[in-house]
């Protein structure tokens, strides 16, 4: 479960986030929608910490992210903690982010080994699980310039995977793919939906959305505006502005 509680974030005298609250049960799929700069990579960003909240708080599995409580006071956690806490969370970007001068194969293995401290052996047979998981077997050996945008994206899915993370986070995951490519990735989310992965997914893909979503979330200009089941903001939304974003995309 992962719960945010009015969180606020600003940079500079911009205030990007107005206070969010957001729950998303164990399990779950939760897709948020907004348009451009209303703040959805930054709520993600803060959800693992790369971005500290000015206020509010944010847990995962029941573990507050960044901070330890006592009392009713917060204290920031040393950046080693905070280290070990983001290994849980997985963070797909759009742009992959995979390491050129790693083989496929030592993408996925690198990180279990190094964060996770897991054997060399053990880590290599899970990646070569992973990588048939997302259908990539035969290309355990290629170095990422020699794969697709689609195929690269599926190897920083296996990646994420591979620290085992109780919730994984998609910015974006098919907007720098060729349209062809687009479903190749979806169909693997998919598939980690069906088995009961807990997933928010920043995307603009309302087929995507309506297919997979327990929850869809509208946000516009650092707020949640709207969520509900994607039959419900989707095909009746209630507010003005996410009638105007989707009869835009459409
Ligand atoms: P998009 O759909 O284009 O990806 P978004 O909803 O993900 O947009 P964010 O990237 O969260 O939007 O950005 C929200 C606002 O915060 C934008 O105005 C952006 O310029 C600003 N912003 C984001 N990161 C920073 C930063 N590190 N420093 C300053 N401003 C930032
Ligand atoms: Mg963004």
């Amino acid at each position: 479960m992962v719960e945010l509680r009015s969180v606020r974030k600003s940079f500079g005298s911009l205030e990007v986030l107005k206070g969010v609250d957001l729950t998303v049960a164990a399990g779950e799929v939760t897709v948020i929608l907004g348009p451009s700069g209303s703040g959805k990579s930054t709520l993600l960003r803060t959800i693992n910490h790369l971005e500290k909240a000015d206020a509010g708080w944010v847990s995962v599995g029941g573990t507050l992210i960044g901070y330890r409580r006592s009392g009713d006071k917060l204290y920031e956690l040393p950046e080693r903690e905070v280290l070990k806490q983001r290994t849980r969370i997985g963070f797909v970007f759009q742009d992959f982010h995979l390491f050129p001068h790693l083989t496929v194969l030592e993408n996925v293995v690198e990180a279990p080994v190094w964060a996770l401290k897991r054997p060399r052996a053990a880590a290599t047979a899970s990646a070569k699980a992973l990588l048939a998981r997302v259908g990539l077997a035969d290309k355990a050996g290629a170095y990422p310039r020699q794969l697709s945008g689609g195929q690269q994206q599926r190897v920083a899915i296996a990646r994420a995977l591979a620290l085992e993370p109780g919730l994984l986070l998609f910015d974006e995951p098919t907007s720098a793919l060729d349209p062809e490519l687009v479903g190749e990735v979806l169909d693997v989310i998919k598939d980690l939906a069906r088995q009961g992965t807990t997933m928010i997914v920043v995307t603009h893909e309302i087929g995507f959305a309506r297919e997979v979503a327990d929850t869809v979330v509208f946000m516009d200009d650092g707020r949640v505006v709207e969520q509900g089941a994607p039959d419900d903001v989707l095909n009746a939304p209630r507010h003005a502005r996410t009638k105007a974003f989707l009869s835009k995309v459409l």
